[in-house]
């Protein structure tokens, strides 16, 4: 894998699921207990309310809402934010992303949370994991009202958060969001290889795969 030339970085965006946290708890949530829940609260079978739910999840994909706790939790007539805490024991970081940031943080990189993450997920996460130390600043872009996805949701970072696109490093699991960085002029990309620990490797199409984030700073 090509080495990332530090002396250009002065900024090191990051996703949070999938990058920094494992994805595992995500994919569980939406995937299983989510559809559990929703099955016994309707009187359905799990595979009726994996039927009702698959299609509507993906119908909101890359959209602000598909992230939003309180959107779901109208939607679905179910307490999202309460299940995620009855469920928080699984939240947990990817390896090494704790000695990854303490290596940015003594390195003097300005580290930066942009998450899609409604901010109730972040406050239930950044409970269990205890990364906020480790981090500079925190972005949710519910606060901005445009998700990474798109070009105003850069603009607006921009705007609030000193950094240079060229001099910046962003690390992130989901294609169309690197997509969206790199046309904003984000400088160097790195795609998470394995978002869930208990899933498979990811096809990271035109962007350079990242395994172990610790490898990302060897020539740190
Ligand atoms: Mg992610």
């Amino acid at each position: 894998m090509p080495q990332l030339p530090w002396a250009h970085i002065d900024t090191v965006l990051l996703d949070m699921d999938g990058t920094l946290l494992d994805l595992h708890f995500d994919n569980f949530f939406w995937l299983k207990y989510l559809p559990q829940c929703y099955a016994d609260k309707n009187a359905l079978s799990l595979a009726e309310a994996q039927a009702y739910l698959t299609p509507l999840l993906a119908s909101y994909t890359g959209q602000l809402n598909w992230y939003c706790v309180e959107f779901w939790s109208k939607k679905l007539d179910l307490p999202i934010k309460q299940m995620k805490q009855d469920t928080a024991h699984l939240i947990a970081l990817r390896a090494n992303s704790d000695q990854f940031l303490t290596r940015l943080q003594a390195a003097g990189k300005h580290c930066v949370l942009v998450t899609n993450a409604h901010r109730d997920s972040l406050e239930i996460k950044l409970e269990k994991v205890h990364l906020a130390p480790l981090l500079d600043v925190i972005v949710s872009s519910h606060d901005y009202g445009y998700p990474k996805e798109d070009q105003r949701f850069w603009s607006t970072l921009s705007d609030k958060v000193d950094f240079a696109p060229q001099r910046s490093l962003f690390i992130d699991d989901s294609l169309p969001v690197l997509r969206s960085a790199q046309r904003y002029g984000i400088g160097h990309l790195r795609a998470v290889l394995q978002p869930d620990s208990l899933g498979s490797d990811k096809d990271c199409a035109e962007f350079v795969p990242s395994t172990d984030l610790l490898d990302l700073v060897s020539n740190l």
